[in-house]
């Protein structure tokens, strides 16, 4: 590896494009898919998904290596300790309270130094792109001095990340069940989506990049062009599925192999959503999009 470690942090809310976002990044020699890799303590130690290989998750060579590695590198490795730290960290109130000092914060800098390094032993890859979107995980990476962290923040807007989460989804990774994603209520949809922005807001611009999923689908040109100069890859055409270890989000992305088809947009009210919700999401989307022009 030549120089920092470089980092591709997708930040955004579920169900806002991230899957097809990574699908795009993962088109250079140089780069390592890993999903939402913050969930390899509790996933790789489960054993209860596949990885984005095909692999039952603790069969994965990838996994297997990285988890070899921690062994050796973490003293008293302890993966349900991790695990535990990590679900206290990630929630949105403790955002404020990450700073280098406190003994959980110094701890998982530790450990999440040492996972992404074996990342990029393991696969011998330059970049890693990570999908894991919490602001709180960003953070935290970009604490890390030795690496090169380029945060890129996918926002879709609201009323379509609603009609998303009104949809049943069954998470197609988990084989030996059935297991669904959960069907969220109006508040906690607009919580969530609020949270992500509020705290995005809060992070390192010099390593920030925003795109709106709307401009992605309806101008890829211009939108891949900006993000690739920021990126500093190179960008492939045509854009290709690619094979990857996504531990989490969607890993069973790639089972359609073949070009990666960036479709505009559809304007019209999705039947997944009530007619008065969708009004309630755009009228709330409206109404953040005003405050956001009056605050600049
Ligand atoms: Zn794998």
């Amino acid at each position: 590896m030549k120089g920092r470690l470089r980092i591709i942090y997708i930040l955004g809310d579920g169900r806002s494009g991230s899957t097809l976002l990574e699908c795009i990044i993962n088109n250079d020699e140089n780069i390592i898919s890993v999903g939402e890799c913050f969930c390899f303590w509790d996933r790789f130690y489960r054993d209860e998904t596949l990885c984005g290989c095909g692999e039952q998750i603790a069969h994965c060579t990838f996994w297997r290596a990285v988890h070899e590695r921690l062994l050796v590198k973490l003293k008293d490795y302890d993966p349900q300790q991790i695990k535990a730290a990590i679900k206290e960290i990630l929630r949105p109130k403790n955002f404020s309270q990450i700073q280098a000092g406190r003994l959980d914060v110094d701890f998982l800098l530790k450990v999440i130094r040492e996972f992404y390094l074996s990342l990029a032993e393991v696969s011998g890859k330059d970049v890693i792109v990570d999908s894991s979107k919490w602001p709180s995980w960003a953070k935290l990476l970009t604490m890390i001095p030795d690496f090169d962290v380029r945060l890129v923040h996918l926002e879709r807007n609201l009323p379509d990340v609603a009609a998303s989460w009104k949809k049943e989804k069954r998470l197609p990774e988990f084989t030996r069940s059935n297991v669904y994603m959960p069907i969220k209520s109006n508040i906690s949809i607009l919580r969530s989506w609020l949270s992500m922005k509020y705290h995005s807001g809060k992070l390192n611009k010099a390593q920030y990049f925003f795109l709106r999923y709307e401009d992605l689908c309806d101008q890829p040109k211009d939108s891949l062009k900006r993000l690739h100069l920021f990126l500093e890859l190179h960008q492939a055409d045509p854009l290709r599925y690619k094979p990857n270890h996504a531990i989490a989000g969607n890993p069973m992305r790639t089972y359609g192999e073949g070009t990666i088809d960036i479709q505009p947009v559809a304007k019209s009210k999705p039947k997944t959503i009530s007619s008065f919700d969708y009004f309630f999401f755009k009228t709330c989307y409206k109404l953040v999009n005003l405050f956001d022009t009056l605050k600049r």
